[in-house]
C-alpha cells in the first residue's frame, strides 16, 4: 500500500523533503511506501536540480489540497496566505497535514487544529520549531508525564549566528548583519529574525504544547537584538556571561515585595536578548545551532541541541512527521484525534504582565563625571526595592563616565520605575542599555 504525498513547495525544505522521499535506501522500510504524487510550486519553468517523477509538478496548489487521491498534504511554501487556506482546504478534504510553517501555526493554530479534530485528521508540525530537533514530539509525547516548569530556547539560528560572531570578533551588530546577509545566513529583510518575531512564533507554539493551553501571540513580549552593542557583549564577557536571544516560557510567581508565591496558572512568555551565565548549558550554543532546555518535574533539566534550519535537518523533521502519520494510517487502530498527537486546547494560558516579572538586570549608564553619581544611582534603586549585586565604574568616554550595574532578582516594574527616575537625573547623560539576566 502506497501513501500518496502532495507537496506544496519545492524550495529549501521542499527539495530536502523530496530528496529523502526519493532515496529510501538504508532508511526505515516505511519510506518505500511513500509516493510523491504531486508537487506544487509557483514557477514551473524554473530549472530544478532535483529529478522528480514525470508530471508531478503543478502550479495548481488548490488541486493538490483537494485531490481525492492524496493522503497527506505537506505544506512547505511558508508565509501566511495562501498557506493557511491551503492547509484548511486539505483538512476539509480529509487529508492529514504536515507543515513546517511556524508563522501560520502560531497565528491560526487554534482554527487549524479545531478543523482537523472535527474532520478526524492530523496536523503535524515537528519542523516548525527547531528544524531537525525533535522538540515537538518530545513535548507532546516523550515528556508528557512531567509537570513542565519552563521551556527556554535558542530557537533562531540567524540571531545566534550574529551574536556568536559579535562575541568572537568584537564587531558591532550592523557590521555582522551585513556580512551574514552576504553569506546567506540572514535574509535580505532580516526583520522576522533580528526583531525576535520568528522566535516569538516558536515559543508561542512550544508554550502551548508544554503548558497545555492556547497562547495569544500578542501576549508574547518580544525584543530583538538590534540594540545589542559590541560594548554590551564585551561587558557580558568580562562579567562571566554570553548574550543570547532567548525565547522563554515559564511558570511564574507574583512578587509581593517579600516573597514569591507560586501561581501555577500564570505564565511568563517572552523573547529578548539575555545575559546567560557562561556556566549555563545554553551559553555554549553557538553559531546557527539551536537548543531548547526543558525543566520538568520529575525529569529535571533536559536539553535538546541541533541544527535549527537548513534543507536536510528540517526535512528530517518533515519526513518523520509524514512517516508517523503513515504508520498510524497503516495500522488504523489509533483514534483521531489521538490524545497525545492532537494540539487542540480549549482554554487560553494566563500570561503574567512583564512588570510582574522577577529577574536580574544588567544596565549600563553614561554619566557626567561628577562626585557621588554611584551613590545617587544606588539610592534611587534602593528607593524602588532594587538591590544591586555589583556596580562597576568602567571607564571615561570624553566627559562621560560609564557605570555598569547588575541587580539581584527584582520586580521588573520596580526596575523600570527606578530607570525613569535615573533618566531624569542631572548627573545622568543616558541609559546606554538594559538587558535581563538569566
Ligand atoms: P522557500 O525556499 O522560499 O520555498 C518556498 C517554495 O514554495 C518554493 O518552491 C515556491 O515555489 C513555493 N511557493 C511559495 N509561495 C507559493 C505560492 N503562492 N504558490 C505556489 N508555490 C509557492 O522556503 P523554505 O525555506 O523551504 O521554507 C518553507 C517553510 O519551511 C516555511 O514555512 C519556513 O518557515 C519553514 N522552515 C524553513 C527552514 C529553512 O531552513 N529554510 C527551517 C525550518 C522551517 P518556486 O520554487 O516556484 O519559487
Amino acid at each position: 500500500m502506497a501513501f500518496k504525498i502532495g507537496l506544496l513547495g519545492l524550495g529549501t525544505v521542499g527539495a530536502g523533503t523530496a530528496e529523502i522521499l526519493l532515496s529510501p535506501d538504508g532508511r526505515h522500510p516505511l519510506l518505500q511506501e511513500l509516493e510523491i504524487y504531486r508537487v506544487g510550486v509557483r514557477d514551473i519553468s524554473r530549472t530544478r536540480s532535483l529529478q522528480l517523477p514525470e508530471n508531478v509538478l503543478t502550479t495548481d496548489l488548490e488541486a493538490i489540497a483537494t485531490d481525492p487521491e492524496i493522503d497527506i498534504v505537506v505544506e512547505l511554501i511558508g508565509g501566511l496566505e495562501p498557506a493557511r487556506s491551503l492547509i484548511l482546504q486539505a483538512i476539509a478534504s480529509g487529508k492529514h497535514v504536515v507543515t513546517a510553517n511556524k508563522a501560520v501555526i502560531a497565528r491560526y493554530g487554534n482554527e487549524i487544529f479545531e478543523a482537523a479534530n472535527k474532520k478526524g485528521v492530523y496536523v503535524m508540525l515537528e519542523a516548525a520549531v527547531g528544524g531537525g530537533i525533535p522538540v515537538i514530539q518530545s513535548l507532546k509525547q516523550s515528556l508528557v508525564a512531567n509537570r513542565i516548569k519552563s521551556v527556554t530556547g535558542i530557537v533562531n539560528g540567524t540571531t545566534n549566528y550574529i551574536l556568536t560572531r559579535m562575541q568572537t570578533e568584537g564587531a558591532d551588530f550592523a557590521e555582522v548583519l551585513a556580512d551574514a546577509q552576504q553569506l546567506g545566513y540572514a535574509e535580505a529583510d532580516p526583520t522576522a529574525d533580528v526583531d525576535g518575531l520568528d522566535a516569538a512564533d516558536k515559543i508561542a507554539i512550544l508554550a502551548s504544547l508544554a503548558f497545555g493551553g492556547r497562547i495569544k501571540l500578542a501576549d508574547v513580549h518580544c525584543e530583538g537584538i538590534r540594540k545589542v552593542s559590541a560594548a554590551d557583549i564585551d561587558y557580558a564577557d568580562k562579567l562571566g556571561f554570553a548574550i543570547k536571544l532567548l525565547a522563554i516560557a515559564r511558570e511564574t510567581s507574583r512578587y509581593n515585595g517579600k516573597q514569591a508565591e507560586a501561581e501555577s496558572e500564570l505564565l511568563s512568555i517572552r523573547v529578548h536578548p539575555t545575559f546567560v551565565p557562561k556556566t549555563h548549558p545554553l551559553a555554549s550554543v553557538n553559531g546557527v545551532y539551536n537548543a531548547i532546555l526543558v525543566e520538568g518535574e520529575p525529569i529535571g533539566q533536559l536539553m535538546l541541541y541541533g541544527r535549527g534550519a537548513g534543507a536536510g535537518p528540517t526535512a528530517s523533521a518533515v519526513v518523520s512527521d509524514i512517516m508517523n502519520v503513515a504508520a498510524i494510517l497503516k495500522t488504523e487502530t489509533v483514534p483521531i484525534p489521538h490524545p497525545l498527537l492532537s494540539c487542540s486546547h480549549q482554554h487560553y494560558c494566563k500570561i503574567a504582565p512583564m512588570q510582574e516579572l522577577v529577574t536580574r538586570f544588567y544596565a549600563r549608564f553614561l554619566t557626567r563625571d561628577t562626585p557621588g553619581v554611584i551613590g545617587k544611582l544606588g539610592t534611587c534603586f534602593g528607593n524602588h526595592k532594587v538591590s544591586l549585586e555589583s556596580v562597576v565604574q568602567t571607564g571615561i568616554h570624553g566627559d562621560l563616565a560609564e557605570i555598569v550595574v547588575v541587580t539581584h532578582d527584582v520586580r521588573e516594574g520596580n526596575f523600570q520605575q527606578a530607570l525613569d527616575e535615573i533618566r531624569a537625573m542631572e548627573a545622568v547623560d543616558s541609559i546606554a542599555s538594559t538587558l535581563r539576566v538569566l
